[in-house]
């Protein structure tokens, strides 16, 4: 057979399916798995949600390809929602476009802007679909690393100016995945005075912004003035609404960014179910109060596992966003060599923060997607492995 072609052998091992052959060979040898590891809610998707499939899979209506750009209807309830939670109006004409789960819409959106040699900004450590779509699109990736005195966002002043004049992408992403980082209007209002001085297209990812403590709700970078002129946000219905395997998401925002991206996809992919959609127009009309008790139950886990890891010594902050838990390694330990020893000594599946990017050593990711008590147990096993005080 012939060779793979050079995208592929040039791309980093993707991080999760390596993590998940480890936690894989544990589970042979017979070990009671804490899995830590994947973002994944593990609460099932609210009821009326998964009614709205069922009624909707029946109508043979839904069976034929779906429009490319998603239905009226969908995106309508999209502009609604962010009317809602943010107070900003949109076009679901021009304004809106769905996606097959955002992570498609991210890895897709450098085919439409980058050509060979262009360079993309991004986040070291970051979500790692940022820099595979760059590289698949023949791009050259620029890493601004976030540090801990930064609050984890990073600092577009570090950036050299002329790097900053010829990128043409930024990807940011606030509630961070892995910092747990969250962004303000001020940081924000920085970004598009960047972007405008630079003529960048600005990339928000905003998967996280329904999954908050203290009822301090994030804001979206679409609510700073100017923002629709320069960049687009993306959106998921997987973490709010414990969707994960439905594969439906969005963009919103600037109208010819999204023409673009949704060119591309109209040449690659068929679109969403359309069951699917109608689920997801149920999902974005769902009471607040439905949400609140997702939240309230992420609350609890965090508090508790805050609590116990701090107890025990380690250099963690609670976070006020996302379900991550971004914890220093005892010193002199490497991200990966923690992660290993948790795995070995406590059977806790975690993920190494060099996994995210060379700025993410030093650090190791934990998730709040398993049962309160199993975190006590996660806790328990690691004071008994005695996994702090180095
Ligand atoms: C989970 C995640 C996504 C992708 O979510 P989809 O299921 O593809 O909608 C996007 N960005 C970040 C940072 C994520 O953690």
């Amino acid at each position: 057979m012939k060779k793979v072609a050079d995208r592929i052998k040039n791309l980093p091992p993707y991080l999760f399916a390596q993590i998940d052959r480890m936690k894989q060979e544990a589970i042979r040898q017979g070990k009671d798995i804490i899995n830590l590891g994947v973002g994944d809610p593990d609460m099932p998707t609210p009821a009326p949600i998964i009614h709205a499939l069922q009624k909707a899979a029946e109508n043979p209506m839904h069976h034929q390809y779906p429009s490319y750009e998603g239905m009226l209807s969908f995106r309508r309830a999209v502009a609604d929602w962010y009317q809602r939670r943010f107070q900003i109006g949109l076009d679901p004409e021009c304004e809106v476009l769905t996606l097959i789960g955002s992570k498609e819409g991210i890895g897709h959106i450098p085919l439409a802007f980058i050509d060979p040699g262009d360079v993309a900004l991004m986040t070291s450590p970051g979500y790692p679909v940022y820099h595979a779509g760059t590289l698949f699109a023949g791009g050259k990736s620029y890493l601004i690393p976030l540090r801990p005195e930064n609050h984890f966002l990073p600092d577009l002043q570090d950036i050299p100016s002329d790097i900053a004049k010829c990128a043409k992408l930024l990807f940011i992403n606030s509630p961070n995945n892995p910092t747990a980082a969250v962004a303000n209007k001020a940081f924000f209002e920085r970004v598009v005075d960047f972007a405008r001085q630079n003529e960048i297209i600005v990339c928000h990812d905003a998967a996280y912004s329904e999954v908050y403590y203290d009822g301090q709700r994030p804001v979206s970078f679409m609510e700073i003035d100017g923002a629709k002129e320069v960049g687009i946000e993306f959106h998921s219905l997987s973490k709010t609404y414990n969707m994960t395997g439905w594969r439906i998401g969005f963009a919103v925002g600037n109208r010819e960014v999204l023409a673009a991206l949704g060119k591309v996809k109209s040449n690659l992919d068929s679109g969403v179910f359309q069951a699917v959609q109608e689920a997801g127009i149920a999902a974005l009309r769902l009471d607040d109060a439905v949400l609140s008790v997702i939240r309230k139950i992420y609350q609890e886990r965090r508090d508790v596992f805050i609590q116990g890891l701090i107890k025990m010594g380690f250099v963690v902050s609670p976070p006020a966003a996302s379900f991550y838990v971004w914890m220093q390694t005892p010193k002199n330990i490497s991200s990966s060599n923690f992660t290993t020893l948790l795995l070995s000594r406590a059977a806790i599946v975690s993920t190494p923060g060099i996994g995210f990017g060379d700025s993410g050593e030093g650090y190791v990711r934990m998730t709040l997607t398993v049962p309160k008590e199993r975190l006590e147990e996660a806790l328990d096993r690691m004071e008994k492995a005695e996994l702090y005080g180095w």
